[in-house]
C-alpha cells in the first residue's frame, strides 16, 4: 500500500511544541509505513503569512529532524488552480453569493428555528438574479458559501452515504449539517483553508492526512468537497493536542514555546522528540 502524508502549516507565526507533536506525528507514521512525509506551505493568508516564518519553519523542521522532498509547495502559487476548483462547484450549482454582513449572519443563526440556530444555514429566501447582479455591479462585498441544500440535491443518495476512515474510530459517516453553509470564498480572497486543503491533498496523492484534533469538524465538510469535486478520499487520523501546563492548547503567541526559542536557547531536539513517544 502506498502512504504518503505531509504537515501543512501556515506561515504566520513561529511553529510551537504542538506543531512538532504534529509533524512529528505525521513524520513517524511515515517512516513506520516505509511511505512518504511531505511538507507543504499553507499561505493564502497573504496578509498574516510571512517569508520570515516560513524560513523558520523550514530551519525547525530540520532542527527537529525532519526531512522532506523539495519543492515544497507554496499554496499562494498556486491561486489559480483554487479558483479553477471554485469554478466546478459554481457549474455544480452547489455555491452562492451570501451579501449578508456578520451582524446580518448572526441575526438570521439566532432567529433561526429551535436547534437550528447554531450556524448559518443559508438564506430563507434566495436573493433573485436581477438584485445579485446589481449589487456585484455595485461592488458590494460578498462571499461565496456551500448550500448544503444544493448539495443534497445535486449529491442525492451519494450524500447520505458519504463515508470516510478515521484510524482511530472506523468508518464514519461524513455528515457535513452540523457545519451548515460554509464560506469557501470571499469577493477578495477567492479561495479559502477549505478547498486549498482538498484541492492539494489530492493534487499531492494524500493517502493520510494527520492532523490535530482542532480539526476533526471539517473533515466531513472535506470529504462533501472530496465528493463534489470527483477527488480521492484519504484516511484521516486526528491526533490529540498537546497542552501547556495550564491545560491550554500552545498557541503562537506562547513565545517560550516556538522552537525557534528553544533551538536558540540551545535544547536538544532528541530529547523535545522523546517527550512525545
Ligand atoms: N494549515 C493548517 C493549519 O495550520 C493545517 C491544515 C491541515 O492539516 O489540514 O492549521
Amino acid at each position: 500500500m502506498t502512504f504518503r502524508t505531509r504537515f501543512a502549516p501556515s506561515p504566520s507565526g513561529h511553529l510551537h511544541l504542538g506543531h512538532a507533536f504534529s509533524a512529528w506525528t505525521a513524520w513517524e507514521a511515515a517512516q513506520a509505513a516505509e511511505g512518504e512525509f511531505i511538507l507543504r506551505i499553507e499561505d493564502i493568508d497573504t496578509t498574516r503569512c510571512k517569508r520570515e516564518f516560513e524560513q523558520s519553519i523550514f530551519e525547525d523542521l530540520i532542527w527537529l529532524g525532519l526531512d522532506w522532498p523539495e519543492p515544497v509547495r507554496r499554496q499562494s502559487e498556486h491561486f489559480a488552480d483554487y479558483d479553477s476548483a471554485l469554478e466546478r462547484l459554481k457549474a455544480l450549482g452547489v455555491v452562492y453569493r451570501c451579501f449578508k454582513t456578520r451582524r446580518e449572519i448572526l441575526e438570521d443563526i439566532a432567529r433561526a428555528p429551535h436547534g437550528m440556530g447554531e450556524v448559518y444555514r443559508g438564506p430563507s429566501e434566495p436573493i433573485s438574479p436581477a438584485e445579485e447582479s446589481e449589487r456585484v455591479e455595485q461592488g458590494e462585498a460578498f462571499a461565496w458559501r456551500l448550500s448544503l441544500d444544493h448539495c443534497r440535491d445535486h449529491l442525492g443518495a451519494a450524500y447520505t452515504a458519504m463515508r470516510f476512515v478515521d484510524t482511530e474510530r472506523g468508518e464514519q459517516a461524513a455528515d457535513p449539517e452540523a457545519l451548515g453553509d460554509v464560506v469557501l470564498a470571499r469577493k477578495d480572497v477567492g479561495t479559502s483553508y477549505h478547498i486549498a486543503v482538498v484541492h492539494d491533498d489530492a493534487l499531492q496523492a494524500i493517502t493520510h492526512v494527520i492532523r490535530g484534533e482542532d480539526l476533526r469538524d471539517v473533515t466531513p465538510l472535506h470529504v462533501l468537497l472530496q465528493t463534489l469535486l470527483g477527488l480521492p478520499v484519504p484516511t484521516y487520523t486526528h491526533h490529540r493536542l498537546l497542552l501547556d501546563d495550564t491545560g491550554k492548547r500552545f498557541a503562537k503567541r506562547d513565545k517560550a514555546a516556538t522552537l525557534k526559542d528553544m533551538r536558540e536557547r540551545g535544547l536538544s531536539a532528541p530529547d523535545l522528540l522523546q517527550g512525545f513517544r
